[in-house]
């Protein structure tokens, strides 16, 4: 618990991170409840970068790229020991920060419940990624090209690699994936990330059943997560995708590329040239 935090761990949440990371997010324990009250410090903060304002800005985003319509899709960010989660049910371009569950990750407990709202069924997904990857963000949509994906692969288009597989390659755009998803940002000579795929290498990414519940997701995409470590994502039929990486940029980037690669896989499709 942060009120525990020596001194100097305390100095440290005050300062500046690297990474567009938020000057502070540690709150003030003595300022709400620690069993899922209103804790308004958590998800107060003036910094753009804060999580709680960061995940209304990205909800604002992607609605306009057609993510999140009709409430669908969703985002989490991981910061140190918290999870921000954009609740359940809410118009994700009109989010504010106090509409933020948040979570801790050791316990899983609720350290902030919005009351009148419903935590997001795609939470323990979210959770899958940050524990089975590592990653400090996560985003799933609800975007028609990636539906449209899963829906050429069910079809039984495009199974060079099974039917349970979107695969493409040499299409410049999958150089902005990493391997696993949270691969090294290093920039090497020439540009290159150190993590990410090359022009001549096959991106993967899994394709699971869709299941009447969201949360019912949980297994099948933790499974994926495990039998595919090159992968920074997992489509889920007839349903959508969830994108993960190290940080907000990293996840945001794949998410843009992934998107872009499925709406081109769709075109591609629809003249008759084949992904791999
Ligand atoms: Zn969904």
């Amino acid at each position: 618990m942060p009120s525990s935090d020596s001194p100097s761990k305390k100095r440290k949440a005050d300062e500046e991170v690297e990474n567009g990371h938020p000057k502070k997010v540690a709150p003030d324990h003595h300022n709400g409840s620690s069993n899922g009250g209103s804790n308004d410090a958590l998800i107060t903060s003036d910094d753009p970068l804060h999580p709680a304002n960061h995940i209304c800005e990205l909800c604002h985003k992607f609605y306009g790229h057609g993510w999140v319509t009709g409430t669908g899709g969703g985002l989490s960010i991981k910061h140190e020991n918290y999870v921000f989660i954009a609740p359940s049910g809410v118009q994700k371009e009109l989010m504010k920060p106090t509409d933020m569950f948040v979570m801790d990750y050791t316990t899983k407990e609720y350290l902030r419940r919005p009351q009148a709202l419903k935590p997001s069924a795609c939470t323990p997904l979210f959770l899958a990624a940050f524990t089975k990857r590592g990653a400090g963000c996560c985003i799933h949509t609800h975007s028609q090209w990636a539906v449209l994906v899963t829906l050429i692969c069910e079809a039984g288009h495009q199974n060079a690699h099974g039917p349970n597989v979107f695969a493409m390659k040499e299409i410049e755009q999958i150089k902005g994936i990493s391997r696993g998803g949270t691969g090294s940002t290093e920039i090497l000579e020439g540009g290159r990330k150190a993590g990410n795929l090359g022009y001549f290498d096959t991106m993967k990414i899994p394709i699971i059943e869709n299941t009447a519940h969201e949360e019912d997701l949980k297994d099948t995409l933790e499974k994926a997560i495990e039998e595919w470590p090159e992968t920074c994502a997992v489509l889920v039929k007839r349903h959508g995708v969830y994108v993960w990486g190290k940080d907000v940029k990293q996840a945001k980037t794949q998410c843009e590329s992934l998107d872009y690669l499925f709406q081109l896989a769709v075109e591609m499709h629809r003249l008759g040239l084949k992904w791999v």
